[in-house]
């Protein structure tokens, strides 16, 4: 027998023999020997032939004691991942191992396999602490014992009596407690949603939904049904969010109503406490976790449902190392598991979006906020018709000036450009696009050009507009800095806090910074996006999108999209409390697709009409993407190697299914850490096309390139930087 065993390296599968008397399941951990060096590693498959192969090949130390039993549904993920993102399995493997230290262990003592046999001819152990020791090990099971009794206990041992099993000491908390009982009357909308997930979880069935609603329409608490509906059927429930220390509301209700105990698995817990959820999850003492994106490969055993919360957030995708989305693997989770999956949203992604359009995913839908509360009144502001130099308009002055008048608060949101910069009429609002890509051209202001960052297409910086022939074109950089000091001229008296990643860099910043909020302390909030997401500031009567074209017109074909979300998103943090809420969106291009339609919150015809973009630029949803990321220490040495390997995909026998190659093009971020990068984007209307392409240039140009090239391979792509 042989077992193909993934080790937490850089490497494939690599093959063992089996000794004889060490009983392997798929799913085993076991130690066995790299190089020179012992490893914990785990069993994929058994084999019963070996292949001829010009390696040695070993046996296998034996049984690690580390890792009880993997999941055989969880193995198939992580080979799912390992193939699909075209990772090593071993890698895909550390992502899912828990960190070191593992907890402390502890021994336990138990009856030997033979004690039941020997009890039929014999007397049982002899002395009266043996006798009594045994005796309880034979009704209550394994014991951890101390003192005297382990003393005695060690002898048994010796005669045999007894045996000695090594584990984890996993302390298991004390379940907390439900401390709001009382769960509101559903709405008809969420009865049916709930229903619909509540018959998936009963039939142990892979089913996709997409559970679409305003916000403030009630999903958390549909999620909140259908996990205690999973608990109550004796299974586990995991929940993915975005970022969970910006969403505490959340972990709080899940507390306060399912009590329980809940791991919460996230970048803020140490390692060993990690390590310590991990083991806790894997023995099945816990049935819920809460956590970010590598919560998506939680050991969670006897898995009954999956919810992925605001599942269009890009912070849901991994941008370095294993490339996965987590949503699409807690998709696939489910799929293995078979069992249904709840992806959640105000504004799904045009995929999951597509996805329940074509009836793969099962759309429920929640059109109305649960309170009855109106959504808030959105104003557009044309920034064109105002001085370019000021970066509040005189309406915006106006409306904040009655809004601190009121006692209520305001929240300017400054998108930050990500890096690109544009040409922007400030007469118009026209900004030049690639006429092959559909993207905001970058301004070069060195070069005096313009260029887009998928295929290369180059031009002359115009002189003046092309569509209004003005000559005020700015590359305005705003940053949130100069704002503050703008916002706090205009407004003397106010009490302005800024929050965004320089000023909320100490521990603890952001959190302090949202308590202030909350006890309102402060008049006027000016931030970046992390002032968008999932905040519920009652007080917020005012919120203010003071830039909207930096971020529509990022180099990113998702840009509108993604515009649309952080808009929507937007204007559901104001009016959350007692007071309407006033939301502002000042522009240059008051008729950009994001902008009409995030003032009417109307999802739907956004995405009817940047569906329609995206079938002619053939973007996904109706093309998959894979993007490669070449880096070298010189960008010619870089640019080289990706124009090999885009000439290598080229030459490719074709097939029926087209594979298109873009580029290669220097990347947005053209530097990193003395790395220049350029990138190659392959799209094809067939996954399987798209994937069988990628693998042969993986296996077979990679190698030949130069050794101080890297290749990076980003599947579904999402940030195009
Ligand atoms: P979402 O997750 O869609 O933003 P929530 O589940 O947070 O929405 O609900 C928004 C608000 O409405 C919360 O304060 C919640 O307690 C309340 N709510 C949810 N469902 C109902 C209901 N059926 N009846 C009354 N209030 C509800
Ligand atoms: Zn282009």
């Amino acid at each position: 027998m042989f077992a193909q065993v993934a080790v937490p390296l850089p490497l494939s599968c690599l093959t063992y023999r089996v000794p004889q008397d060490v009983p392997l399941l798929p799913g085993t951990a076991v130690k066995v020997r790299v190089r020179k060096k012992i490893l914990d590693g785990i069993v994929f498959q058994l084999v019963e032939q070996q292949a001829q192969t010009k390696y040695e090949i070993r046996e296998l130390e034996g049984i690690s004691e580390d890792f009880p039993q993997i999941d055989v549904d969880m193995l198939r993920v992580l080979e799912w991942a390992a193939d699909y993102y075209h990772h090593p399995i071993g890698e895909v493997l550390r992502t899912f191992l828990p960190p070191d230290p593992a907890p402390q262990k502890k021994t336990l003592f138990q009856l030997s396999p033979s004690a039941i046999l020997r009890l039929q001819t014999e007397k049982g152990p002899k002395g009266s602490l043996q006798k009594e020791i045994f005796q309880r090990l034979l009704d209550e099971g394994a014991q951890s014992l101390s003192g005297a009794e382990r003393a005695a206990a060690n002898r048994l041992v010796e005669a045999n009596w007894l045996e000695k099993k090594i584990v984890l000491d996993l302390a298991v908390p004390p379940p907390g407690s439900t401390t709001s009982g009382q769960a509101p009357k559903l709405t008809q909308a969420q009865a049916v949603a709930v229903e619909a997930i509540a018959a998936a979880i009963e039939k142990k069935q892979f089913e996709s939904f997409l559970l679409q609603g305003v916000t403030g329409s009630g999903k958390t608490e549909v999620y909140l049904r259908a996990a205690e509906h999973t608990l109550r059927q004796g299974l586990s429930v995991l929940v993915v969010v975005p970022e969970i220390s910006l969403t505490p509301q959340l972990v709080s209700r899940f507390r306060a109503r399912l009590g329980g105990n809940i791991a919460l698995l996230h970048s803020g817990i140490s390692d060993g406490e990690r390590s310590r959820q991990w083991h806790l999850l894997n023995s099945g003492k816990i049935r819920m976790c809460i956590g970010a994106r590598s919560a998506s490969f939680a050991p969670i055993r006897d898995l009954g449902l999956v919810i992925v919360d605001e599942e269009h957030d890009g912070a849901l995708k991994q941008e370095d190392h294993l490339r996965y989305h987590a949503r699409d693997l807690s998709v696939m989770r489910a799929k293995f598991r078979s069992c249904p999956v709840v992806l959640g949203s105000a504004t799904p992604s045009l995929e999951s979006f597509h996805n329940a359009q074509v009836g793969r995913y099962r759309h429920l839908l929640l059109p109305e906020r649960a309170s009855g509360q109106i959504m808030p009144a959105v104003t557009v502001i044309d920034r064109t018709k105002t001085d370019p130099a000021v970066s509040i308009s005189p309406q915006l002055q106006r409306a904040i000036r009655e809004t601190m008048a009121d006692g209520g608060q305001s929240m300017l949101l400054l998108n930050r450009r990500g890096f690109s910069s544009f040409l922007l009429c400030s007469s118009c609002g026209h900004v030049p696009e690639c006429p092959n890509c559909s993207v905001s051209l970058t301004n070069y202001k060195g070069s005096a050009r313009l260029k887009c960052h998928y295929c290369g297409f180059q031009s002359e910086m115009p002189k003046a507009c092309q569509k209004c022939a003005n000559e005020t074109l700015v590359a305005g950089t705003l940053g949130t800095e100069s704002l503050e000091e703008e916002v706090q001229q205009l407004f003397p008296t106010a009490r302005v806090l800024r929050i965004d990643r320089e000023s909320m860099e100490r521990k603890g910043a952001l959190e302090a910074a949202l308590l202030s909020i909350a006890a309102g302390d402060v008049d006027i909030v000016i931030g970046t996006q992390i002032i968008a997401k999932g905040h519920d500031f009652p007080n917020i009567a005012l919120v203010a999108v003071v830039n909207a074209d930096s971020s529509f017109h990022l180099p990113d074909f998702r840009a509108g999209e993604k515009s649309f979300q952080l808009f929507t998103q937007m204007a559901g943090r104001a009016g959350r409390g007692s007071r309407p809420g006033r939301v502002f969106l000042q522009t240059f291009s008051p008729n950009h697709p994001s902008i009409l339609h995030a003032t009417t919150h109307d999802f739907f015809h956004f995405a009817g009409e940047e569906l329609s973009v995206r079938h002619t630029f053939a973007y996904p949803p109706f093309v998959r993407m894979a993007r490669l990321l070449v880096s070298g220490p010189s960008s010619e040495l870089a640019e080289a190697a990706a124009t090999k390997i885009a000439q290598a995909l080229e030459r490719m026998p074709r097939s029926n299914a087209n594979v298109d190659i873009v580029g290669p093009s220097p990347a947005v971020l053209m530097k990193i850490q003395n790395r220049y990068r350029w990138s190659l984007l392959l799209k094809s209307a067939s996954v399987k096309e798209l994937h069988s392409r990628l693998r042969v240039a993986i296996l077979q140009t990679v190698p030949t390139l130069d050794r101080r090239v890297l290749v990076q391979v980003d599947v579904d792509p999402v940030s195009l930087m």
